[in-house]
């Protein structure tokens, strides 16, 4: 969907290029031995590498290179069999080496892309410029004493992955929907695991605004977004900025802004800095990064189906729609459900009933898929009494409430209850003529040319056998009756 501003120079258009910190999964950190679980005492997880100790020497982690790699070949990326790293110099109190490890000209990840997907149903390639492997900082914590900051060093060393974008991006939705795609494919990957609010995937977001036609504009950098809602609104505003600047004769200055969402405006941070400023050179601790194309095509084999494969998959095995796949690829978990329901059965209702009532009920319970205290062989169980007749479709929607209430199998709650559909045509027969005996006003205004009536006359009998007379059944015996 298009997203433009009108201004009094006519119309502009939006910009937009990301670089993407993700933090990769892995015991270790990129150089040093120390772990990497979140949520530790302060400074418990700190080797003398990560503190900046003199004459401690790196030694790279080759798991933090796999997890690199089989995120390049996620992003349909180029892998380079060489790369390098680099120091990239700046004082910091959370930085006690002085320097960052990174790299600079020469990546381990060249050019890939992530195709998404918009509301409208349209479908666009963002392209990857580039991802490399960095060092994280450590954390200032500035709320502990009244007058001292505390640093912890226990995310020092950490490794990152910085995934840059080209700038293809021309709208918010579009920088919505490539973020959470990334971090779909991170997930599925296993190769970070995406959670904005936790900081293991965080976005600096590149704006810059120009009439269509014209060459890019200077753009702003912001800085350390951290959830997906912020990009959008970020960009919205800093877009909207940027067009007033440029109409009132201004010019747009490079450099790096700040997003507050409280008071919905970004603010300067300083100029931008540019590479020289932080005289990068290649780190005379490390020889340059040379892995084996073997190696590559065995990561490669071993990689699991990723969303768009699996999304294609599942319509083409289950005949299910685009949007449905769409909805059960989102989590790997999800998807792993649904197909252990639909095997064996119609891969169509079973996709109605997870999207439907099942997500439904998950979400007025609050729990997540792993939580779902019906699990895929029960609702499996539940689809199987559908197909087989034993309930209609409208009971199995209070059978499967009472299955996320007491956790029983459908089946015992339909003897409990009594629930099993009626399909005994006396039965249905006795229950029709009652009604029918009983709204003979109606009658006369349905044959009268009221149509719609028909409704209410299956409505009442099935009220009048608890909902559970064969609705089929239901329809053809009132046809006969009051049609006849
Ligand atoms: P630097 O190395 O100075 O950070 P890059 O060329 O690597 O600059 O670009 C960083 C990010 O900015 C990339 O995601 C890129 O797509 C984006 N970008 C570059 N030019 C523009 C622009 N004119 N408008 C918006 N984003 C841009
Ligand atoms: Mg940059």
């Amino acid at each position: 969907m298009s997203y433009t501003i009108e201004g009094s120079t006519g119309t502009w258009e939006i910009v937009v290029g990301l670089e993407v910190h993700a933090q990769v999964i892995s015991h270790s950190k990129l150089f040093s031995g120390a772990s990497t679980v979140f949520g530790a005492e302060p400074n418990t997880q700190v080797s003398l590498i990560d503190a900046g100790f003199p004459g401690m020497l790196p030694v790279i982690n080759h798991e933090c290179v796999a997890q690199a790699v089989r995120t390049g070949l996620g992003l349909k990326a180029r892998i380079n069999l060489e790369s390098r790293f680099d120091r990239k110099n700046y004082f910091y109190a959370d930085l006690p080496q002085g320097y960052q490890i990174s790299q600079f000209a020469h990546p381990i990840v060249g050019e890939g892309s992530i195709g998404i997907e918009l509301s409208d149903g349209s479908t666009r390639d963002i392209g990857i410029t580039r991802l490399h492997l960095e060092q994280d900082a450590g954390k200032l914590i500035h709320d502990q004493d009244p007058k001292l900051s505390l640093v912890d060093l226990n995310r020092a060393g950490v490794s990152l992955m910085e995934i840059v974008s080209e700038p293809d991006i021309r709208t918010p939705e579009e920088a919505g929907a490539y973020l959470r795609k990334l971090r779909q494919i991170l997930r599925y990957l296993g190769t970070c695991d995406g959670n904005m609010d936790e900081g293991s995937m965080r976005a600096d977001v590149n704006v810059s605004v120009r009439h269509a036609g014209e060459p890019f504009r200077t753009r702003c950098e912001i800085k350390n977004v951290n959830s997906i809602r912020f990009v959008m609104q970020a960009i919205e505003i800093e877009a909207a900025r940027q067009v007033e600047v440029w109409e009132s004769g201004g010019t747009v200055d490079q450099e790096t802004r700040l997003f507050d969402p409280a008071r919905s405006e970004t603010r300067s941070l300083r100029s931008k800095e540019d590479a020289h400023d932080y005289r990068y050179f290649p780190d005379p601790d490390l020889l340059p990064l040379v892995i084996g194309q073997n190696w590559v095509d065995q990561l490669k084999a071993s990689l699991p189906e990723l969303p768009d494969e699996k999304r294609a998959r599942f319509q083409k095995d289950y005949g299910i729609t685009a949007y449905d796949a769409g909805v059960l690829v989102a989590e790997q978990a999800i998807a792993d459900f649904y197909e252990s329901v639909a095997k064996g059965r119609d891969g169509k209702s079973a996709a109605a009933w997870m999207t439907g009532d099942f997500f439904a009920a998950l979400n007025r319970t609050g729990k997540s898929i792993d939580e779902s205290p019906v699990g895929a062989d029960k609702l499996g169980a539940m689809l199987d009494l559908i197909a087989d007749s034993t309930i209609n479709g409208k009971i199995a929607k209070d059978v499967l409430e009472t299955m996320f209430e007491t956790g029983e199998t459908p089946l015992e709650i339909v003897e409990r209850k009594g629930l099993r559909q009626v399909t005994d045509t006396g039965a249905i027969e006795k229950a029709a003529d009652d009604v029918i005996a009983n709204n003979t006003d109606k009658l006369e205004q349905y044959r009268g040319g009221k149509d719609k009536l028909f409704g209410f006359f299956v409505g009442q009998v099935m009220k009048a056998t608890q909902g559970k007379a064969n609705p089929a059944m239901v329809n053809e015996i009132l046809r006969r009756k009051i049609d006849g």
